[in-house]
């Protein structure tokens, strides 16, 4: 693993501020990457040690009454059922509608969210070259299995790759094997052939 999110991104996300498609991505590659788990860990330490600082606020007289009535409800399982099996936490407990084929060697499978930014499961065959497309707002992808190269360099499984603004790239799947990756984009635009393509990957 050599590509990993920023540590802007490590903040965004130890404070909840990434949008939730966003926050999966990282929460995958967090998954499988202890370097990042632990600079994760110092930022919510850091925040937390912020909140020691704000002054002491009343809490509602009904405050305790609440609290005593939530531990009185029926209690969620501890251990998350999966709905897609195969596939690294946190994206196991996701629900992903069907595959949709979006070119030749190239499959999508979109995240079932009602966050506004589209996500999901892009698979791609051996020697694919992604349509040339860029980006009008941040993307961020994680690899899950296989790899593939850009401009940028090589990218392999559980390498996190965060594009932004107007950037423009064209992924190659290398490897003997399928790649398949998690992205969560807040735009993107395709050129040529698969423009025409795009209405389907947005559904
Ligand atoms: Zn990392």
């Amino acid at each position: 693993m050599q590509h990993h999110p920023t540590e802007a991104t490590l903040v965004a996300y130890a404070g909840g501020a990434l949008p939730e498609a966003m926050g999966l991505v990282v929460a995958t590659h967090l998954f499988g990457c202890p370097a990042c788990r632990h600079v994760k860990a110092m930022a919510e330490a850091v925040g937390g040690s912020f909140l020691n600082d704000f002054p002491p606020t009343a809490m509602d007289d009904d405050a305790l009454a609440l609290v005593l009535a939530r531990t009185e409800r029926p209690v969620a399982p501890a251990v998350p059922i999966p709905r897609s099996p195969g596939l690294p936490p946190p994206l196991d407990v996701c629900t992903f509608g069907p595959w949709r084929r979006i070119g030749l060697g190239l499959r999508w499978r979109p995240l079932v969210t009602g966050g506004s930014i589209l996500a999901g499961l892009l698979e791609g065959m051996p020697g694919k070259v992604l349509p040339a497309h860029s980006h009008t707002g941040m993307e961020m992808t994680c690899v899950i299995v296989g790899s593939f190269t850009d401009h940028d360099g090589r990218y392999r499984a559980g390498d996190l790759v965060e594009v932004e603004g107007t950037h423009q790239h064209r992924p190659t799947i290398d490897g003997d094997g399928p790649c398949l990756c998690f992205i969560a984009t807040e735009g993107v635009r395709f050129r040529g052939l698969l423009g025409f393509a795009q209405r389907w990957i947005i559904d």
